[in-house]
């Protein structure tokens, strides 16, 4: 059952809307009582489907799973301290988005869905339409105009139609919405089936743990999906008695297009509006959070805290975090940008157990990882460690 939290109102989940009429996005609501069955779990598949009893809704002859999840949890030595990363860019399609599009999928498939519009031309497009291809659902992107056609290549692979809007990404949105009047709007942003499947990485971090929880979570954070399933994840575990206390969540956010990070630091309940600006951190480049209310709220509920880091600071990061061995994209660098302010302000603390999920895989962003190289060796364009003229 689809819930506005707004309205109080419940829809059913085969309603046309794909919001709440009041403009609210739904959440997904179940009466079952979740279980997390251990003896189970340990003997079964590595991926997501193994929380089976956590993942309520689904038919099993409707799973579609290319493998996402179980990824590693690795030790390593970043800023001088001890922490654990999470190894989501080694996911099927390079990202962590593919737990939410499994669970996405499998529902659809449920509901005998056949074809699907979405406007993403980031991870979450490559995620959609990848799994669209392994189903056979008839999948179609909307982009703006002006993406590059190297940032359409995986999608366009994937067998997946690309519809080409002119005018601004909000241009690209209304476009895709319209066409979704006949056709299924599968918006990762919008649907609630998506934190379902982002929420087992809370599992996963549990179980490789041996069913304990670290003291905090750091996550790059645009529309704040993996703040919202990382906070849905621990307290199922909590409420399930698994767990008694949830880790803190921090949210780390380029400054240059921060809506989250102002309404936190002004103690605000709703993002603020902001005038966004160019950042290399493309994955969180999101100047309306449409679960931003939510995101504040959650961050607050866990003791946690939002927190924004220069182009600089990314610039800095990341060949850092490569050169342990972890080839991420630019995005993911804000979280570990982040965890350096986050040490250095003593916020976290040398004895506490950190987990930092690295979200995408650097394969996909050759060419920005290339202009930042030729950067750092001092011979190409300084420009980019220039918060205001960044050109990637
Ligand atoms: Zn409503």
């Amino acid at each position: 059952m689809f819930y506005c939290s707004h309205c109080q109102k419940y829809y059913p989940e085969d309603t046309h809307l794909w919001r709440c009429n009041c403009g609210t996005p739904f959440s997904y609501l179940y009466s079952e009582q979740l279980s997390f069955p251990k003896e189970k779990i340990k003997v079964r598949d590595n991926t997501i489907w193994r929380y089976w009893e956590a993942l309520t809704g689904v038919n099993k002859e409707n799973i579609t799973s290319l493998g996402e999840g179980m990824t590693p949890l690795i030790p390593a030595l970043l800023e001088g301290r001890k922490i654990l990363f999470k190894l989501e860019f080694i996911s099927p399609t390079g990202s962590f988005k593919d737990r939410g599009t499994s669970f996405f999928i499998s529902k659809l498939k449920g509901r005998n869905i056949t074809r699907v519009i979405e406007d993403s031309s980031g991870n979450a497009g490559a995620s959609l339409a990848a799994y669209c291809a392994y189903s056979g659902i008839k999948c179609e992107i909307y982009v703006p105009e002006y993406t590059s056609a190297g940032k359409l290549l995986q999608i366009e692979m994937y067998g997946a139609k690309i519809k080409k809007i002119s005018g601004s990404r909000e241009d690209t949105s209304i476009a895709a919405i319209q066409a979704a009047r006949e056709h299924y709007y599968a918006s990762h942003n919008w649907n609630p089936y998506f934190l379902q499947g982002i929420k087992t990485i809370a599992f996963e971090i549990w179980e490789q743990l041996l069913w304990q929880v670290p003291d905090n979570i750091i996550v790059p954070a645009g529309q704040g999906s993996l703040v919202l399933g990382c906070h849905l994840g621990f307290n199922e575990l909590k409420t399930a008695g698994e767990i008694k206390k949830v880790p803190r969540i921090f949210a780390v956010q380029a400054a240059n297009c921060a809506p989250l990070y102002q309404a936190f630091y002004h103690g605000l309940s709703d993002p603020v509006k902001i005038e966004k600006k160019e950042t290399m951190a493309e994955g969180i480049s999101s100047a309306f959070p449409i679960r931003g209310r939510e995101v504040l709220s959650v961050i607050r509920e866990s003791n946690g805290e939002i927190i924004a880091v220069e182009e600089k600071e990314i610039v800095n990061s990341l060949p850092k975090v490569i050169k342990l061995g972890f080839y991420i994209e630019p995005t993911s660098a804000v979280a570990t940008a982040g965890l350096a302010q986050l040490f250095s302000k003593n916020i976290i603390k040398e004895t506490e157990s950190t987990v930092v999920i690295l979200t995408g895989s650097g394969l996909k962003a050759t060419d920005k990882i290339g202009k930042l190289t030729q950067a750092q060796t001092g011979n190409k364009d300084d420009s980019l460690f220039d918060n205001t003229s960044l050109k990637i």
